[in-house]
């Protein structure tokens, strides 16, 4: 149910414009993983002129991060141009998951590496055999080869990984993979039972209450494995709400709410809008009215003081308000300064590409 909105609350809303937009691409994928039911959800792609002219209007609205979603984004032989056209526009931030199979293409890789806005992250969940075991023969090594040539285009990169119970015990392998790599950042992502078909035995990939414990014990010592290694658990700060959540199903919500119906507004494949990944409430169709009325809308804005006054249903999504868990000033003053250094020294190692690009093309 839809809260009354105080007066403060709306004078906090006006004037808000959106960080983000959100636009589900595609539905289709190349893999059947055993932990996801949304391959078997048919093959739609989202129009490529409508998701040209909804940049078009998020932009306009303020929004100067772009987050596509969906299956597999790159079953879309267009997805090279719509990057383009949203780094060209001037969105500064596009944020990308891969599962990593259809990247290791040299034209394709080559248009990438010259979006410079474009941050692409690759699913690993363990070491090859659990991999393997859970995505299909072959997907690791594939994956990893994606990373590595991403890197040696200097793309920023990072890797995402699910908590469940076939990975928890092999997760420092992934740690050591980011470090060999020379990859920053890693995303941990408790496991979401909603992502399994119906019917699926949870169990295999679940935990039960008693384990919250162990859960815990392992997560804080991943957490200080990632450290040592000088990788950078970009979830790091919503750790301390994982084994309640795996363990007995408690959703949380940032202790000063949660700002994602404030900065994002996520499109899904039938032009549906929504204030965040987990909350599926309409707030109009894209196809039916301009963003604009959508974001100001009253449905918005009720759902945005919900969140913000921690009554919406919370969850524990890597999209969700992974800051608002981190509220000390010294953990922001860390965060803000990991990753300044980060982009500062990939914005360095670019411009230096761009420089040997030029002299070895000048000496030819
Ligand atoms: S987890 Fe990702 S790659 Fe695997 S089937 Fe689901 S959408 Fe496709
Ligand atoms: S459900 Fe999750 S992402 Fe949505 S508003 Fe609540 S905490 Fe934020």
């Amino acid at each position: 149910m839809l809260l009354p909105v105080s007066n403060s609350r709306r004078d906090l809303l006006s004037g808000s414009s959106p960080d983000a937009i959100a636009i589900e691409l595609t539905s289709r994928c190349n893999l059947h993983c055993k932990m996801c039911r949304f391959w078997k959800r048919g093959d739609k792609d989202f129009p490529c002129e409508k998701v040209l002219s909804l940049l078009d209007e998020a932009y306009e609205l303020g929004a100067r991060r772009f987050d596509p979603w969906g299956t597999e984004l790159f079953m879309r032989d267009d997805m090279p141009e719509i990057l383009e056209y949203a780094d060209r526009i001037g969105f500064r931030n596009i944020n990308i998951v891969s599962n990593g199979l259809l990247l290791n293409r040299p034209e394709l890789l080559d248009r990438l590496a010259k979006i410079r806005s474009l941050v692409i992250t690759v699913s690993l969940d363990g070491p090859e055999a659990v991999h393997d075991e859970l995505r299909g023969p072959g997907v690791f090594k594939q994956a990893v080869s994606s990373l590595r040539e991403l890197g040696h285009r200097n793309l920023a990169r990072g890797i995402a990984s699910i908590i469940m119970r076939p990975t928890i015990n092999h997760l420092d392998k992934i740690i050591d993979l980011a470090a060999d790599l020379k990859i920053e950042t890693l995303s941990l992502q408790p496991f979401n039972r909603n992502f399994l078909e119906p019917g699926c035995d949870e169990t295999l990939f679940d935990f039960s209450p008693r384990e919250e414990k162990m859960i815990s014990k392992k997560l804080k010592y991943l957490l200080k494995y990632a450290k040592q290694k000088r990788v950078i658990i970009y979830t790091g700060s919503m750790m301390k709400h994982v084994a309640s959540y795996l363990a007995r199903g408690v959703n949380p919500i940032p202790p000063r709410g949660c700002r994602v119906p404030l900065k994002t507004l996520v499109v899904d494949i039938a032009g549906n809008t929504h204030p965040c990944f987990a909350v599926l409430r309409n707030m109009g169709n894209v196809n039916e009215m301009n963003l604009s009325s959508i974001w100001h809308g009253d449905v918005h804005r009720k759902a945005a003081v919900s969140a913000i006054e921690r009554k919406c249903p919370g969850c524990l999504m890597a999209c969700s308000d992974v800051d608002g868990y981190d509220f000390g000033i010294m953990n922001n003053f860390r965060r803000m300064t990991d990753r300044t250094a980060g982009r500062l020294s990939r914005h360095i190692e670019r411009r230096f590409q761009t420089l040997r690009d030029f002299f070895v093309h000048a000496g030819k």
